[in-house]
């Protein structure tokens, strides 16, 4: 017998099989689906099985046998390897990209080290007939300790075998019992809150669950607070009654570790977690809970989507439109995606729930392709919050760079009222730009096109590109003058500027203070315990926190996120600026949201401050359909990358001729330009963006492209069917 078997063999995306003969004495053990370890040229590599055959046709090589099985039962399942296909073919990512990106480190076809599971060891009672009589006579207290505790307690965990265990055991007194330990462990100090459902949540619940069995997708359009979660609990609550299994997605759970907490309360130990905070051992532990069957509900963020669960009932992605749940790297897949290929294999529905929905999917949803649900007011007490839009331009004149007037009242207000406040700054770091006043030189990484951000706690300046660090300088590197001044505003600055003006308890989350692990946690939840009256963050802070204390939000600079130039960039602007409002009044206290802004008529920051996400997505709309963009048109990111500045030039115009010559007329093709940041750790960047609405050349031109540039060595050429950003 013969099994065909497919390795990772470099980095660049050669899908290839090879053959390997199965050795008698593996037989009756190996199946599609599980892995092996195969002699490949001089190395010894894991790969998966992917066919077994009894006979070959024209064998004109010799073969080698397989050397190892590694897994008794496969770990790729038969939908997994269908929908690994689909993947590589839709992605143009190699087949074995796809079949990894399915699996915890753990189980990935690779040769570094293992894994275990983790056991425990107990000891319970057995023979208990002639117990009573032993413990008459023993005359060892140890043995009578062991017993006697055992008859209370009824097993005990031991950690080695002892002469003292050995001896019961070996009377048969006792026995041994192993059992898994699984490494991950998460708190739940608070008590589910069981709510009275209104009548709107309820016939969203109504709704979805009376498709079950169906492949069909929701899409659901509820306000922040609306009580969606508790819609998503009740659902999968009905699924579990039937039986089924289900798939809850959050956009990143390190960052909403509420939604864990609210889980496990209502499932109990019936929810595996998936995301990437976790160590590669948590995960191996979590992922087996799934496939041994242990657990119904699996919650996670993107790779979750993913998750092995058979007989599955429901799919459910939180905040769909949130960027995230597109992997940037190979394979470029959307989880939305998935869960709709995978719906469609287990006849179940879709749930995409947000209260910004992503164009795409409200599109869809006007087209019928999605079905619409809304939940338009909020659940609870709290109402939505009152938004404030402050003018900076003016706010300058009277020397206010980063407080406004209207903020400083407030800030002052809610800490007197011993209310919380939550202030967001999308940058991170003290100051944007250190700049020499005398010749207007700025302080560059030497690695990109980019100005490298000055952090005054570690003296620092720092590229958030490419890593690169140098100690601040005094002197003006081009003309050695020392007035040298820092533009521009980071969070550590903010912080900074806080404590002098407020007597506050201020605490800061961003990448910088939270890059250990469990760092997230603790600043949440020390912010809950009000240890703090300001939380100061990046937009990692704006995510499905629930905070009932905090009454103020403020937008520091609703500016960053729309000057970046991107055609969704008023989108991102308003799903932030929305986002973020969320995050207060939203227990009985009423909310206040200030925007400061220099674009204060802007749509997207004028619509976000009314709540009229409705109006927002109809006004976009019209933009999009005049620049033909996405979702008039599909788009697609061709880049060209080379370590070459001459032919980084030459590759990306061949490219683009190539895209040209071999697309239909219909289809637009941009460029080649330059990337936004051209030169990004001595890479130079390049791209076309294609855009179409029906092309039956596509395929084949992008195919040829990518099977093209596989094997260059110096130009890299990626391709992103529907990029997150351009
Ligand atoms: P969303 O996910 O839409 O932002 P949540 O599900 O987090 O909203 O609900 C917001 C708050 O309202 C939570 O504190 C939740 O417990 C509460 N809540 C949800 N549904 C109800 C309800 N029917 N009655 C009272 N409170 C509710
Ligand atoms: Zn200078
Ligand atoms: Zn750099």
């Amino acid at each position: 017998m013969y099994a065909k078997i497919i390795v990772e063999i470099g980095v660049k995306n050669v899908d290839k099989t090879f053959t390997y003969i199965i050795p008698n004495d593996l037989q009756n053990k190996v199946k599609v689906g599980c892995r092996v370890t195969v002699e490949f040229g001089k190395q010894i590599l894991e790969g998966f099985i992917l066919e077994i055959l009894n006979t070959l046709d024209n064998i004109d090589y010799e073969l080698k046998e397989i050397k190892e099985l590694i897994d008794e039962e496969p770990i790729l399942n038969k939908e997994m390897l269908e929908l690994g296909n689909i993947i590589s073919n839709k992605t143009l990512s190699s087949k074995i990209k796809c079949y990894q990106v399915m699996l915890p480190k753990a189980l990935k076809a690779s040769h570094k080290t293992k894994i275990n599971k983790k056991m425990d060891k107990y000891i319970l009672l057995d023979d208990t007939n002639s117990l009573e009589e032993y413990l008459k006579k023993c005359k060892y207290p140890k043995q009578k300790e062991i017993l006697t505790n055992l008859i209370k307690n009824k097993e005990l965990k031991i950690t080695k075998l002892d002469s003292t265990i050995k001896t019961l055991l070996k009377h048969n007194l006792i026995k041994i019992e192993e059992r898994e330990y699984y490494r991950y462990n998460y708190n739940t100090n608070s008590k589910d809150k069981k709510v009275i459902l209104n009548n709107d949540q309820q016939s969203v619940i109504n709704k979805v669950t009376n498709s079950f069995g169906t492949p069909k997708t929701f899409l659901l359009y509820g306000v922040t607070g609306a009580g969606k979660t508790e819609v998503y609990m009740n659902i999968i609550e009905n699924a579990i009654k039937e039986e089924k299994t289900a798939i809850m997605l959050v956009p990143e759970i390190s960052l909403t570790p509420q939604i864990v907490e609210r889980f496990s309360l209502r499932f109990n130990n019936n929810i595996a977690i998936l995301h990437s905070g976790l160590s590669d051992t948590e995960r191996y532990d979590e992922y087996r809970k799934i496939t041994s069957g242990q657990v119904k509900i699996v919650v996670g963020a993107r790779s979750a989507i993913f998750a092995p669960l058979t007989n599955i009932g429901i799919i459910i992605i939180d905040e769909e439109h949130t960027s995230t749940y597109k992997q940037d790297n190979d394979p470029k897949y959307h989880a939305r995606d998935i869960a709709i290929l995978r719906s469609q294999y287990h006849k179940c529905p879709v749930l995409l729930g947000s209260a910004t929905p992503s164009l795409e999917s409200m599109a869809r949803a006007a087209n019928k392709v999605y079905e619409l649900l809304t939940l338009t007011k909020r659940a609870g007490a709290g109402h939505l919050p009152k938004v404030s839009i402050v003018d900076m331009k003016e706010e300058l004149k009277k020397g206010n760079f980063i407080i406004s007037e209207p903020l400083d009242t407030l800030i002052k207000e809610k800490l007197a009222k011993q209310e919380q406040i939550i202030l967001l700054l999308n940058r991170r770091g003290y100051s944007s730009m250190l700049t020499c006043n005398k010749c207007g030189e700025t302080a560059k990484c030497p690695n990109c096109d980019i100005s490298l951000t000055y952090h005054k706690n570690s003296n620092m300046l720092r590229c958030h590109y490419c890593g690169y660090a140098t100690l601040k300088y005094n002197k003006c590197k081009a003309c050695g003058s020392t007035d040298l001044k820092d533009y521009g505003l980071g969070t550590e600055r903010l912080e900074e500027e806080l404590k002098k003006k407020y007597s506050a308890r201020i605490i800061r989350m961003d990448m910088d203070t939270t890059s250990k692990k469990g760092a997230h946690q603790k600043i949440i939840d020390s912010f809950a315990n009000h240890e703090y009256d300001i939380l100061v963050g990046t937009q990692m802070i704006a995510k499905g926190l629930d905070f009932p204390l905090v009454t103020l939000v403020g937008v520091i600079n609703a500016d960053a996120s729309l000057n970046f130039p991107d055609f969704r960039s008023s989108e991102r602007t308003f799903q932030l600026l929305s986002q973020v409002s969320g995050r207060a009044g939203r227990a009985d206290k009423p909310g206040e949201v200030i925007i400061q802004t220099y674009n204060n008529n802007h749509y997207s920051i004028v619509l976000a401050s009314k709540h009229d996400y409705l109006s927002f997505y109809l006004e976009e709309m019209k933009i999009r359909k005049q620049l033909n963009y996405s979702p008039y048109y599909y788009i697609i990111l061709v880049s060209i990358s080379t370590k070459d500045y001459e032919l980084s030039f030459k590759a990306a115009k061949k490219v683009g001729d190539y895209l040209r010559n071999n697309l239909s007329p219909t289809t637009y093709v941009l460029g080649p330009t330059m990337a936004n940041i051209f030169r990004i750790n001595n890479i130079y960047k390049q791209q076309c963006i294609i855009k179409y609405k029906q092309d039956n050349k596509l395929k084949q031109t992008l195919y040829n492209l990518n099977e093209h540039y596989k094997t260059n060595n110096k130009v890299n050429v990626e391709i992103d069917i529907n990029p997150n950003r351009l």
